[in-house]
């Protein structure tokens, strides 16, 4: 069985103790690779190479770096099918889904910021006739990267790239659930030149990896996606250290759907933000809030539509939903159902585990949920699920609906179904999210700042904001009279 490799100093090596832990194909529940069980002394020499690359790389000029982050595009390209292949094994999902979004995305990662440091530029500011004044940005120098399972090698390069594309040197660490796809990257960015010790990817445990480069006292800056909890204990562990941070965290997204939406539409993105990938999208909108006029019209068409979504192998082509991550992540889903039907919800359809035949017949698969007749405030309503399961709800006013959208601890995104011009722009304005999508959803201009409010993170990632949070400013004040 295929062992993963550590990236470390340009080289695919061992981790030091030579331990690993198993790699799960979530649609069978059967091992199928090994993951290496780094600690903090595989950081320490992933930290010592990206510190001796680190000068060089920074003095490379921009159209160098450029071209070989483009040669890494390209290779993400040629490469789809098998990269597709392994992130649907990986992680469980569609493989249409790895092929139509994760992969694609992952080459333009690398693609927008090859070409995004190229047209960046810093700030000058003139005292009339007294002075000038101009800013620097430099890279910070070796920046900790660290991702979540959810979209492997999208997320895992959506840091990357702009890390590496100002000049800085990376230590990485891709989620110890889904490591494929980074361990793949590994092997094409050796074929593109990238030069030795620029990336370096750590495999193994939060706790052990992602913990050890946290606290790292030669790592200044964390860009952190994943949950809520392991945010606030990076920052807890940086602040002390005055790191500079990114933290991506959970969301509960509202979905609001006024009596006024264009319906047909409104229906087949509601399918899509509600269960895409399972549910495991940070994005995905789990809390459906629908005007009270057209309420028993969605319910019925929404529910008639997920009982038509085909749940099975996620390499069949027919398959919509394929298998969530893992097993304890499907025990905690299924709690979640326990603890709605607790808390007095009525299960709409969906609501248990799918066993399915032969070699599935131990795959995490569990059926996309509906569920309706809870309060806003009760924790179905108010924790992150991030599975294939949805609430409904009615609302009679603009008010309420407001009311309960921004009720939880969360503020990632969210989404809002309105043909009213105005009354877009004003619950617009007054949703607490970093991210509103009106009639649409998961519609990403990589230019546009990306991220959360509130328990759903700190800062923003996206065009030149990750390139500003990427480097340092320096302002140099010149007297000229
Ligand atoms: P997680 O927090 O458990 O793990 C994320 C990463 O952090 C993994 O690589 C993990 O090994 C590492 N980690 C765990 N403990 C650590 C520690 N003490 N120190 C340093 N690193 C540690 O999250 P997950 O279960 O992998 O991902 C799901 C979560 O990610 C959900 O909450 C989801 O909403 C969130 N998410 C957010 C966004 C966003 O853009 N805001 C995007 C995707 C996922």
């Amino acid at each position: 069985m295929l062992k993963i490799k550590n990236y470390i100093n340009g080289e695919l090596i061992e981790p030091s103790k030579k331990q690993y832990i198993d790699n799960y194909n979530p649609a069978t529940g059967k091992v199928y690779s090994f993951i290496p069980d780094s600690d903090e002394s595989d950081v320490e020499l992933a930290v010592a190479a990206a510190s001796a690359a680190f000068h060089s790389w920074s003095n490379t000029p921009k159209d160098e770096r450029s071209r070989i982050m483009l040669k890494i595009s390209e290779l993400i390209e040629k490469n789809l099918e098998r990269l597709a292949v392994a992130e649907s094994v990986d992680n469980g999902k569609p493989v249409s889904l790895a092929r139509m979004v994760d992969i694609p995305r992952a080459a333009s990662n690398f693609h927008f910021y090859a070409t995004g440091i190229l047209h960046y530029a810093a700030e000058s500011h003139s005292m009339e006739d007294t002075a000038i004044n101009y800013t620097l940005r430099s890279p910070v120098g070796v920046a900790g990267c660290i991702s979540p399972w959810n979209l492997p090698l999208y997320l895992f390069t959506w840091k990357i790239a702009p890390a590496i594309a100002s000049g800085n040197c990376v230590v990485a660490k891709p989620s110890e659930v889904t490591p494929m796809t980074a361990y793949l990257l590994s092997e094409l960015c050796i074929e593109a030149g990238l030069p030795k010790g620029v990336l370096n990817i750590v495999h193994g445990y939060g706790h052990k990896v992602g913990s050890a480069i946290t606290a790292h006292p030669k790592i200044p800056l964390i860009s952190f996606t994943g949950g809520t909890k392991t945010g606030a204990e990076i920052a807890r562990v940086a602040a002390p250290m005055f790191k500079k941070l990114s933290l991506e965290l959970g969301g509960k997204n509202p979905n609001i759907i006024f009596a006024d939406c264009d319906f047909e539409k409104m229906i087949k993105t509601t399918i899509n933000s509600s269960f895409a990938n399972q549910g495991q999208i940070c994005l995905c909108g789990s809390r459906i809030l629908v005007e009270r006029s057209i309420y028993d019209k969605f319910k019925k068409e929404f529910v008639a539509s997920v009982n038509k979504m085909k749940v099975g192998d996620p390499a069949d082509a027919a398959s919509r939903v394929g298998a969530v991550v893992s097993k304890p992540h499907m025990e905690k889903v299924l709690s979640y159902i326990e603890l709605a039907k607790e808390e007095g919800g009525t299960v709409l359809c969906g609501g248990h585990q799918i066993k399915l035949e032969g070699e599935f017949s131990e795959g995490y698969y569990i059926a996309p949920t509906v569920i309706e007749g809870l309060t806003a405030d009760c924790r179905t309503n108010q924790e992150e699920i991030f599975g294939p399961v949805v609430t409904i709800m009615p609302f009679d006013t603009e008010e309420e609906a407001l009311k309960h959208a921004n009720s939880t601890q969360y503020g990632l995104a969210s989404i809002l179904w309105t043909e009213n011009l105005t009354r877009a722009h004003r619950i617009a304005n007054q949703l607490h999210a970093g991210i509103i999508w009106i009639n649409c959803w998961l519609l990403r201009d990589l230019r546009t700042p990306f991220g959360g409010v509130k328990s759903s993170g700190v800062g923003r990632e996206g065009g030149f904001e990750a390139l500003n949070f990427f480097t340092e400013p320096k302002n140099v004040c010149i007297k000229i009279k």
